[in-house]
Formats: structure tokens, sequence, C-alpha cells
């Protein structure tokens, strides 16, 4: 497998700062803020009282239960405890739905750009990627249309991130409404990752796709976790909700993998579904600040526009007015050549597009302060300015 690009311009970054160099980094995917009090206290008080033992495989009754409230409450989705298995991430979560369901040979839709690791995963199991391009001129949302064109005998799944990581961008509800009627006439199954889908913008809302109906619903996995909206990347909770045969097939697998996930994680994300829910309004209400922030300085880069995302905490500009350019007399053909350039001379670190089959882009995260956005833009102004 291919490793990941923005974990190891992570690392190189990390090994910069060791050295003691001047450097911030816009590479990582993960909030910057810190786990709630109340979510790390139920942790702290589950392991003293002795949950420390393997849970069961799908995850404790009770999350599973408080996951069903959250779908619920949330996004409307009706779902009882069997029909949901916690992973260990959400990432997980989507891998276990993959080795259940797909064949060698069989398709995967994914449109693209798309975070790194669908395609790889679908490759390890000998299926077989296809992508569906998304246009620019549209901020990369999702057209019906587009996955039509690639659907065959052998589509076996359709991959959908709305929000996206990394362009940021949301699937419209007429176009959901579209691809879910196109999943019932062509008997194919979607995994909608919805890690994103509490942080959006501008009053948008998020659509859960097995929402729609009842028969759309039979063939959705809905994948999500605690990691983006509770800011607990590190305590490894997501999970997957879905028809009842799949998630019991996704728990056979996870029993023979990983087991259940830590159980006194697991406490501590029941302690997220019931406790205060504001964190998360105050969370989405910074990164919009640095959102619109980090935009208008990026579009005042020559050679450099973006569109403001819809959700995540991503910024995915076109850099392509900087590319076949001499920096510092050092020639930058593609986006790999100018994330290495930036790194080394500007000291910033960026994910290139081409990480993402969207080569001409870069993939900025502000789950950052806005000390490092700001550095960063300045960085990125004076290589603008060559
Ligand atoms: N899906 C997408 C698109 C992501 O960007 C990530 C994390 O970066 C995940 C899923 C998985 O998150 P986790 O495994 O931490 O729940």
């Amino acid at each position: 497998m291919a490793p990941s690009f923005a974990l190891e311009i992570h690392y190189r970054y990390k090994e910069m700062l060791r050295q003691g160099k001047d450097v911030v980094s816009f590479a990582v995917g993960e909030p910057d803020f810190d786990t709630p009090a109340h979510i790390k206290q139920a942790g702290i008080e589950a392991t003293e009282q002795g949950w420390t033992k393997y849970s069961v495989t799908p995850g404790l009754p009770e999350l599973r239960e408080a996951i069903c409230h959250l779908l619920k409450k949330r996004y409307g989705l009706e779902y009882g405890p069997s029909e949901v298995i916690v992973s260990v991430g959400g990432k997980h979560a989507m891998v276990n739905a993959m080795i259940s369901i797909l064949n060698p040979g069989d398709e995967v839709l994914i449109p693209i750009p798309a975070w790194f690791s669908y395609a790889e995963s679908v490759k390890l199991l000998d299926a077989v990627p296809v992508f569906v391009p998304t246009r620019k001129e549209e901020e990369f949302q999702l057209k019906a249309g587009a996955l039509e064109k690639k659907i065959t005998p052998r589509t076996k799944i359709v991959l959908l991130n709305s929000p996206c990581n990394p362009t940021g961008s949301m699937i419209q509800e007429e176009e959901v409404v579209k691809i879910a009627a196109l999943a019932v006439k062509h008997r194919f199954y979607i995994i909608s990752d919805e890690i994103y889908s509490e942080i959006v913008f501008d009053g948008r809302k998020h659509v859960s796709i097995a929402n729609l109906d009842p028969k759309v619903k039979e063939l959705t996995i809905t994948v999500n976790g605690f990691s983006k909206a509770y800011a607990m990347t590190g305590w490894r909770v997501g999970y997957a909700a879905g028809p009842r045969p799949i998630i019991t097939a996704m728990g056979n697998v996870q029993g023979h993998f990983t087991s259940g996930t830590n159980t006194m994680a697991q406490k501590a994300a029941i302690a997220a579904v019931y406790g205060p829910q504001d964190f998360i309004r105050g969370m989405v209400e910074e990164y919009d600040r640095r959102r619109r922030y980090i935009v208008k300085r990026l579009n005042s880069i020559p050679g450099v526009s973006c569109f403001a995302p819809h959700g995540t905490f991503y910024a995915f500009p076109d850099v392509s007015g900087l590319l076949n350019r001499t920096f510092r007399g050092r020639r930058v053909r593609n986006t790999i050549e100018l994330g290495n350039y930036l790194l080394d001379s500007e000291g910033v670190a960026v994910v290139p597009g081409s990480a993402f089959e969207g080569e001409g882009h870069l993939r900025l995260s502000f789950a950052c302060s806005m000390e490092v956005i700001k550095s960063g833009c300045d960085r990125l102004a004076k290589a603008g300015a060559f």
C-alpha cells in the first residue's frame, strides 16, 4: 500500500521542528481543540471503575444505544443497536464495511478529489477503484450524472464523503436524492462517510442519504465517529450503521482482527453523546472565523484561487498559477514539488493535491491556531510573490 502523504509530510515537519527550524504546518487533519473536560473525566472514571476489560466486539450495548439516539436526533436516522457497530475510528469502520462487501474484481466508485485511504483500501481487497470526476467550476460538488456514467454491472459500492476531505464540498440535496435513486435502480451499496457532518458552514445542513427512503437505507452503510465532532481523534471511537446482515459480517471481521475498541474510550464516547453539545457550535464558529481568513488571504496571492469550503476544516486552493515556475532557482512542475519547495524554503507544510487525485491544488488544514494560519499565509504569499 502507498503510505499516507499527509502523514509523511507531517512527520517531516515534526522532524524539522525537532531540529529547531522555523516551520508551521497546514498538513494535519485533526481538530486542534482538546477533548472536552467532561468527556475526559468519563474516560478517567471508567478506567478507575475497572472498565479495562475487553468489550463485546460490536461495542458496549449502552454506547450503541447512545449512537442510535445521536443518529436520530442529529440526522433523523432510525437504527436499533444491532444495526450499529463501534470500531477503532471511522477509518476502521469503513474498511470493515469494504471487507464485508467486496469480492475481487468488484468496482468501487470514488468521486475525486478524495481521501487517499479509500482507493488504497479498495486495492488491498483486489477490488477496483473507479474514479468519478467532479468539477472545480462546481466547487467539486458531486453530480449524479457523472456518477451514472461510471456505473457498470460490476459496480458494488459507491463511496460518498460529504462534507468532503480534501475539498470541503458538500453534495447538494437534489443530487443526493438522484444518487439514492441510482443505488436502488442498479442495486449497489453506498458507504457514506459522514465523519465531517458536524463541521458545516453558512447555515448548510448535512443530509444523510440513508434517511431519504427505506429502500436506500437497506443499501447504505453510514460511517461516522467521535474524532472530528468531539475532538477525540486519539480515543479511536468510530461507528457504522447499516443493514443488519452487513453489520453482523463487519462484527465477524472485527472479532478476528481487533475485537472491540478500547472500553474506557467507549464510556467516554457515551458521555460525549449525552453531555453538553454547545462545544461543537463553539468549535465550528472558530473554524468558520479561520476559514474566512484563510480563503481571503489565499485569494490575495497571485497565482492562487480558493472557493470557501462548505464544511470540514480544509481549504483546497487552486495553485496551478504557481506551477511550471522557478522559485529561488528551483523548478516546480507539480504540487509534490511545490509542497517540497514550500516546506524546504518557506517552512510551511501543505499536502499536494495529487495525493487526492486533485493535481493543481493544495490541501490546507485550518485546524490550527490563527497565529499559525497567519504565519503560514505570509509564507505562501512570499512564495507567490516570486
Ligand atoms: N474519513 C475521512 C474522510 C477522514 O478524513 C478521516 C480522518 O482523517 C476519517 C474518515 C477517519 O477518522 P477516524 O478514523 O479518526 O474516525
